[in-house]
Order: structure tokens, then sequence, then C-alpha cells
């Protein structure tokens, strides 16, 4: 169904009638009713509910909705899992309506609603709302929609001890829930609600159940057995004491619990801290809540940015004493030279450094506001932060350098890739993957610039190209851009040059090679077009903390990705894999798609083979190139040399470059990380003098 988004709107689709599941994506809802409502993103939740009670027909007095919202969370690179958020206020509400701006990928807000009375009155369940008789546009018409259930289950229709369809934990312990799973969603509401935590305990007798407050020494418990000869797992409450004798938690409960651990040590991992949290309260905290518990104690310890910035030389220091890590300061000493304004700090640590050798040839730069894009940052940063990165042997970003810097002009890019070059990347023939930004272009073509070739990437050419002609003709500077063949590539140049000869004027001022991949000549860019610039930053993720707090942060993730790859990549050299997954997956596509037996095979001069189908492809497979362009782009065989493979009996995994093994892989990651001690043992950070940031200059 399309749905048409207007600006500032919100399509809010909101399902009942059905039961909230977990899949391997997280939460979704099966065999609901759904409906479509379109509010604005700045809507107060009162406004919403106003809008259900009326919408269903029902008295506010006497019922209640519950709304849980399906909310997204970054669980990999661009991979998304779904959580439940209770929308319980304006601000869990805001927070679902922000979601489709936050996530371009996601275009509705999806809510799953239950429904509560709150009198005895019995009603009729023959008087229910049927919401296609009054909506014009019925989205799904055939079912009954309607609350049917919910009103039947807690209307009292149904005898004592009633069964709570709604999920919905009262102090009458007369309850009944349809299983365990249904019962500790209860449970796990009504915790959230209470503002408490409510765990479930090991029992020793069979299909009884034992829930506590986590608080020693709380009163609170609520005990359920299985009913005896029930059907299909019914729960029933045996014995309940509603009351806690502890306190409520705030709503930072795990950040206040770490935050003498952090202080002592801001460095822990999430890992680590789990692990604590477990041994001290008794129970799994789920590494997202104790990620965020921490964000917010790092935010504490190094508050704005001036007092940021006093923490930064020994927090340097520190780094540089337990992990080698590489840095370049530049600040402008005062008149009194205890004082200095800051300027700009790169950093790179020496497990990067010794990974990049194992890298193809290939590093890509990019800049943004510290705190992401200016355009969703509600606080925008005055510092910009710099990134390089290469690629491992998996196609995945490997961090290499950063910079967080006052600004960015020529002469920043100038030191920042200069850096790169001296203190990163030991070896002559890089390619430079970048936007095609004025600076970055004078300082390449510098002479003494140490770079071999310079690409650019397609986005930031087409981005170029909007803002001189508009978006009407953008899709052919993309599709001249991918094509992998000059005659394709000249196809669409031509067809640019008939519609709009001063937009095709205006391209070829930029060298084809630095943004067709049809003459990329020598594969420099391995296929790679454009920056993905949400898996760049990843290490980043979104943390809208002072600097320090920031290089806290990513050292974790930056730890946390080396651990992972170099553990995986092991497991994988164990297995007797030799190639990486994304490389055996494109070769198993091939051979699942194509069928090798119907290309004709026609010996040619030298060691040339032609290789036809409908069209006719030259193929060498030494040299590593076929006319259809993908060999020498991608460096593994593209179709026609695997159907050519086939026929001469070769193994095609000959030619994949040597780029792409897990044995790369493995040892680009193989520098771990090292712990780093408590606060009270990092060094002073000698001949640093006290750094200001720039706005208070004035003040000395
Ligand atoms: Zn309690
Ligand atoms: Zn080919």
């Amino acid at each position: 169904m399309a749905i048409e988004t207007s600006r500032g709107k919100v399509i809010v689709l909101c399902h009942w009638d059905g039961c909230i599941k977990y899949g391997p994506d997280g939460v979704y809802y099966e065999g609901s009713t759904s409906e479509y409502f379109r509010v604005k993103q700045k809507t107060e939740l009162n406004r919403l509910l106003d809008g259900l009670y009326k919408r269903f027909g029902l008295d506010k007095e006497k019922s209640k909705f519950v709304i849980w919202g399906k909310f997204p969370v970054l669980v990999q690179q661009s991979k998304l899992k779904y959580l439940l958020l209770p929308v319980v206020d304006d601000s869990s509400f805001a927070a679902m309506l922000d979601i489709p701006s936050n996530h371009p990928s996601i275009t509705n807000v999806e809510l799953f609603l239950e429904f509560k009375t709150t009198s005895d009155d019995v009603l009729d369940p023959n008087s229910c709302p049927n919401p296609s008789k009054r909506q014009r546009t019925d989205p799904n018409p055939s079912s009954e929609g309607c609350l049917k259930k919910a009103l039947t289950f807690s209307s009292g229709v149904v005898s004592k001890p009633c069964l709570s369809s709604s999920l919905w934990l009262d102090d009458d312990h007369d309850m009944r829930f349809k299983d365990i799973d249904e019962l500790k969603k209860a449970v796990d509401w009504y915790s959230m609600r209470a503002r408490r935590k409510c765990v479930a305990r090991e029992t020793e007798k069979k299909d009884t159940y034992r829930f506590e407050c986590v608080r020693t020494r709380c009163n609170w418990s609520l005990h359920a057995a299985r009913v005896e000869g029930g059907q299909y797992g019914l729960v029933e409450i045996t014995k309940y004491n509603a009351t806690h004798t502890c306190s409520p938690v705030k709503s930072d409960f795990v950040a206040d619990e770490i935050e003498g651990l952090v202080r002592l040590n801001p460095t822990l991992s999430v890992q680590e801290l789990k692990k604590w949290w477990k041994e001290k309260l008794g129970y799994e905290l789920q590494a997202s809540a104790i990620r965020e518990g921490k964000l917010e104690v790092i935010k504490r310890v190094y508050g704005d940015e001036e007092q940021s910035l006093r923490a930064l030389p020994k927090l340097i220091s520190v780094l540089q004493s337990s992990n080698e890590m590489v840095m370049d300061w530049r600040y402008e000493v005062f008149p009194n030279p205890n004082f200095a304004s800051f300027s700009s700090l790169f950093w790179t640590f020496s497990q990067s450094v010794k990974g990049f050798q194992h890298c193809r040839p290939l590093v890509v730069v990019d800049t943004r506001d510290l705190y992401g894009n200016d355009d969703v940052s509600p606080r925008c940063s005055q510092f910009k932060l710099m990134i390089a990165s290469g690629f491992d042997a998996a196609n995945r970003y490997f961090p290499l350098a950063f910079a967080v810097t006052r600004e960015v002009s020529v002469e920043t890019w100038r030191w920042f890739l200069s850096r790169i070059r001296e203190e990163v990347t030991q070896r002559e023939g890089l390619c430079l993957i970048s936007s095609p930004d004025k600076d970055i272009v004078t300082v390449v073509n510098e002479p003494g610039s140490q770079w071999k070739e310079h690409r650019f990437c397609l986005k930031g050419v087409c981005s170029q190209f909007c803002d001189v002609f508009g978006d009407e003709l953008v899709r052919l500077v993309k599709k001249a851009g991918y094509s992998s063949q000059e005659r394709e590539f000249d196809f669409y140049m031509n067809d640019m040059k008939e519609k709009r000869p001063e937009a095709w004027k205006w391209l070829n001022k930029i060298h084809p090679h630095q943004w067709a991949l049809a003459h990329d000549n020598g594969g420099f860019r391995y296929g790679v077009m454009e920056i993905d610039t949400k898996a760049l930053y990843a290490v980043f993720r979104d943390f809208r903390v002072a600097m320090s707090g920031v290089l806290v942060l990513m050292f974790d993730e930056l730890r946390e990705a080396f651990d992972e790859s170099f553990t995986c990549s092991g497991e994988s050299l164990n297995r007797g894999d030799v190639y990486t997954k994304p490389v055996m997956e494109k070769l198993e596509e091939f051979l699942r798609d194509y069928d090798a037996a119907a290309y004709v095979i026609t010996p040619l001069e030298g060691d040339a083979f032609e290789v036809s189908r409908n069209k006719k492809w030259i193929v060498k497979l030494n040299e590593s190139i076929c006319t259809c362009g993908k060999f020498q782009g991608d460096k593994f065989p593209c179709v026609h040399a695997l159907a050519l493979c086939e026929k001469l009996r070769i193994n095609p995994l000959k030619y994949v470059d040597e780029c792409y093994t897990l044995e790369r892989y493995h040892k680009t990651y193989s520098a771990g990380f090292s712990p780093v001690p408590e606060v009270s043992a990092w060094p002073e950070a000698s001949g640093v003098p006290t750094l200001l940031t720039p706005k208070v200059e004035g003040k000395i």
C-alpha cells in the first residue's frame, strides 16, 4: 500500500487484537488488525489518546490504553533490531515519532495497542465499535477490526479468576495468564511503570515461578504456578505481595550504580561492566542498557567541552603509555605559556597502524560535525571530526586515524593527510577516496603529495552536480559512474550531452578516472564507488559528549570491534576457510544464478579467450581482466571468468585477490588492545599547557 508522506507529518501504524512476538529482528506483531493515523511530528501523547478514544468510541473514564512502540536500535553497522518501548509519556512518544527522521529506511511508526477497562461495568462485547464502519478507507476490511477480545476478557464476562489478555498486573492477585511468557511481560511492564526492577528467580518445584524485587530486603514478591490439568500452559498467580518496601529507582538507575566504578576507570568496556553488574546485582543486564548507563556517566565525568579539554592531556598520556596511541596536538599558546587555545588533535592507535599493513592500498577520508550531521543534531559542537579508514578483507571499514579540529580548511586537510602518510601508512602506491571537496583536491594536487591516485566518492560528485543543475539528470551521473564498461559510460554521457550540454561540459571537467568505475584504470577503487558514512563513523555511534568522552567511548568501540573480528576470523580459519564471507557469497551467487555451460568458449591469441552467450566478452585470466570490467574492478572473477575456469577446469579461487583472504583479515585485527589502568595511576601530561576552548580566549 503506497503511503503519501507529507512534510512534518508522521504515519503512525496502530495494531491491536494481536500478540507481541519476538523474532530474530526483535519484536513484531502477529495476527493483528491495523490502521494508519497521520500525526504531526511534535504531537503530545494526550492528543493521540484523545484520537484513539474517539476512534474506538470508548469512554475515557472507564477504559485505558496501554501502548507499546516498536523501537529500532542499531545492533551492527546498518542492522536494526526492534525493542518494545512503553509509550507512557510525551518523551517516549516523541522518541517514537522521531524514528522515521532518524532511520530513513523506516517510513512509519508502529504502535501496539492493548486495552483495559478501569471500572466494574460489564461491557457488552457486541457493542464493540467496528472501525471499518467509521473509516472511509479501511486498510484491512476483512478482519474484525475491534477490541472485542480485550473487552471480553477484561470486562468480567468470563468468570474470575480472569484471564489477563492485556498483560496488566493488578494488585488484585486473582489473575491468570496464557503462559509464563505473558506473565513475564506483565511483570516487566509493571516493573517499568513502578520504576523498579522485578526479576524471575529460580524455583525448586517444576512449573512454579517466583519473581522478586532486585533491591535487597524489599518485600515485593509474586508466586505463580501452572494451572493443574489446565490446557495451553495457563499460569495462575498463587501469592502476591504487591507492596515494595524499597524506594523507586531513578531513571538513570544503571548510571548511578556504575558511576563509582566508571569514575575509577573510564575505559572499562561494556563487557567488563556487564560482568561486574551480574556479580554485584545478581542478574544480567543487556549490553545496550550498560552502554547507555556508561554514556551517561561519561557525560557526568567529562562535563562540557571546557571541562573535558582540561582532562584531555592526562587521558591522552595514559592511552599513549598503555596502548601506544600516536597523537599530534595543535594549540596556540597565550602570552602566559601555562595556557593555550586548543585547535586540533590527531590520533591513531598502533593497533590500526599494524593492521593496515594487511589491508588493500586504499584509504577513505571524510569529515563531519563532532556530534554527527549538522541537520539532524539539535546541539552542534564547535568542533569537527575527521576520519581516515581502510578496508578489511571482508570489505568493511577499518578505522585508521582521527582528528578533532576547530575548523576544516586546506590547512587542516594538509595536516591531517600528511599525518596519515607519516604515522599510519608506511607504503607507496596508495589510493585516496574522498568527496570532491576543493580543499582536499588542492592538497592532493600539491607537489610532494604522496598519494598515487585520488578518486571521488560518487555520492559527492552527484551532490555537487545537484547543487548546480538540480536533481533531474543526476540519475545519469550515477549510471555513468557505476557503469563498468566504457561503452556503457559513453552511452549515458551522450544522453547527458543531448539533454543538457552545459551539464555534460561540467562533468567533463572532472577526470573520468576519478569518478567513473569504467575509467578506474588499475582498479584502484576495488569497486568502492561511494562512502557509506554511517558505517564509516560506526565507532563514534551517536555519542554527543564532550571531546574526552568521545575519545574514551570510541576507544571501547574500537577495542570491541578488534576483539570481535579477531575472534570470528580465527574461528573461520580453524574451520579451514580461505576467503572472507562476502567474497565467497558473491562467488556462490554467481554459481547459483548463472549456468556456466550456457557460455561458448573460443580461444583467441595469446592467453585470451572469447566467452559468449548473447554478447561477447574477452577474458584474460593471467591478467585478471574481462571486457565486462568487473574482474579487474572487484579483483575477483566475474561470471565470464568463472565460465572460462569451469571449461578449462581451473579453480577460480586462484584469481581472487590476496586482499580478500581470511589470513589477511585475521592479521588485520591481531594487535589487541591492552587494559588501561585506573585514573589514580594515570601519568601526568608533562609540558602540555592548560587547554581552553577557543570561545573563552578573551578571558585570559
Ligand atoms: Zn522493591
Ligand atoms: Zn566478465
